[in-house]
């Protein structure tokens, strides 16, 4: 792994940075377009040994044509390879931006803390500290897979696995896989799994399905429920709970053999397989927890940004408890389209902090 320069604002340099990106996901390029255009000092932190964000980690067998959509980055056109594979077409694409807009990413580096002093951002990764007036986070979920806890799944004599590990539907041929959730994944992983193996699918509420197409207007209606929460404090639900769900064509084999007939939350695990709260049990191979993803803010921890209720409360994509922070890619814009928003929209924040505190304005 190549080491970068460590770039402006580290320890080493004396200058102030405008702001500082954490991330160059969608969310954390688009955000660093916008803060360019506008003349702000900055650099993109990301963790990752290479460009793509969470793209570069999705399984091998998800092809473009399978991805509900990736937006263009600002001022560029999004791919079109619907047999590509997204692991390898949208980090492609990402390279080709930051490489083409000469965007100041810096890599591989994670950062473990955001602390404030002296009324400035202090960013750590490892044994390096960058210095802003103002900070964009852009990292993501895809490092924060949740999994719920139920009795007995350390018992559990099988192999569980979550989707940020689920390597494609080959390694499970002829086994009796169960998998957990009412996401878009889960809909996604039962399409290719049940042509090859035995599958069960359990979700806590009953799914609701779409049949009609997913309008702008829908979009729209999507986004403003979870701005709301957002808006009030609440963590933000995932968009699927909003929209309902929707079979493609790839899904149709699997549908046809029953895959999509839904049972209840089981009660426990055991060795061997799942019991539910009536005795009914279930002997399984695989769990496979399709259950989704958490912001991964811990690095925020010291801003102290959470409101009561659990979740960071946003302005906007400004934070409310400490207005120079700004969170794109998280609630309504965790989706390609809403993370390119986002940016433009943090930029515009940081501009605006940087201009009224300039000022001597109260921010
Ligand atoms: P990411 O792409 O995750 O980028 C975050 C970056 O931040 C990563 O490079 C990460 O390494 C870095 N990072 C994290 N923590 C740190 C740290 N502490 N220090 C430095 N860097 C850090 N959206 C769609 O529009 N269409 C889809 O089809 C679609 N499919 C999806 C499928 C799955 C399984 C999942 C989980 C999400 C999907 N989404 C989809 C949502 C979409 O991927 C994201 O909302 C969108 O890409 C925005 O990405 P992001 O920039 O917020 O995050």
């Amino acid at each position: 792994m190549t080491e970068v320069a460590a770039g402006p604002g580290c320890s080493t340099d004396v200058e102030v940075l405008d702001s500082l990106v954490i991330g160059a996901g969608q969310a954390g390029l688009s955000a660093s377009y916008h803060l360019r255009r506008r003349g702000l000092d900055h650099v993109v932190l990301d963790a990752e040994a290479a460009p793509g964000g969470a793209w570069q980690h999705r399984w091998d067998s998800l092809a473009m044509r399978d991805v509900h959509g990736v937006s263009a980055l600002p001022d560029s056109v999004s791919p079109t390879d619907p047999e590509g594979r997204a692991n390898v077409v949208v980090p492609a694409y990402f390279a080709t931006y930051e490489r083409e807009h000469d965007l100041p990413v810096v890599r591989p580096i994670r950062v473990d803390t955001v602390t404030e002093h002296n009324g400035l951002l202090l960013t750590r990764a490892a044994d390096r500290t960058w210095t802003s007036r103002t900070l964009v986070n852009a990292s993501g979920t895809w490092s924060h897979p949740f999994v719920p806890r139920y009795p007995g799944m350390d018992t559990f004599l099988g192999e569980q696995l979550h989707t940020h590990d689920y390597p494609g539907p080959l390694p499970f041929r002829g086994r009796r896989v169960l998998v957990v959730g009412g996401g878009a994944s889960a809909v996604q992983h039962l399409g290719e799994l049940a042509p090859v193996a035995d599958t069960l699918w359990v979700t806590r509420r009953e799914p609701v399905w779409r049949t009609d197409d997913f309008t702008p207007e829908l979009g729209r209606r999507v986004v403003a429920l979870v701005e709301e929460r957002v808006r009030r404090g609440l963590p933000p639900a995932s968009v699927v709970s909003v929209t309902g769900l929707a079979l493609r064509p790839q899904e149709r084999e699997a549908e046809r053999l029953g895959a999509y007939r839904r049972l209840p939350m089981f009660e426990s695990v055991e060795p061997d397989g799942v019991r539910w709260a009536d005795g009914r049990f279930e002997r399984v191979d695989v769990i496979v927890w399709a259950t989704g993803f958490r912001p991964a803010v811990t690095h925020l921890a010291p801003l102290r940004l959470r409101s009561p209720s659990g979740g960071i409360q946003l302005d906007g994509t400004t934070a409310v408890a400490d207005r120079r922070v700004q969170l794109v890619g998280y609630g309504p814009s965790a989706s390609t389209i809403g993370a390119n928003r986002a940016g433009r929209t943090a930029a515009r924040g940081v501009a605006d902090w940087i201009s009224a505190s300039a000022a001597g304005l109260p921010v």
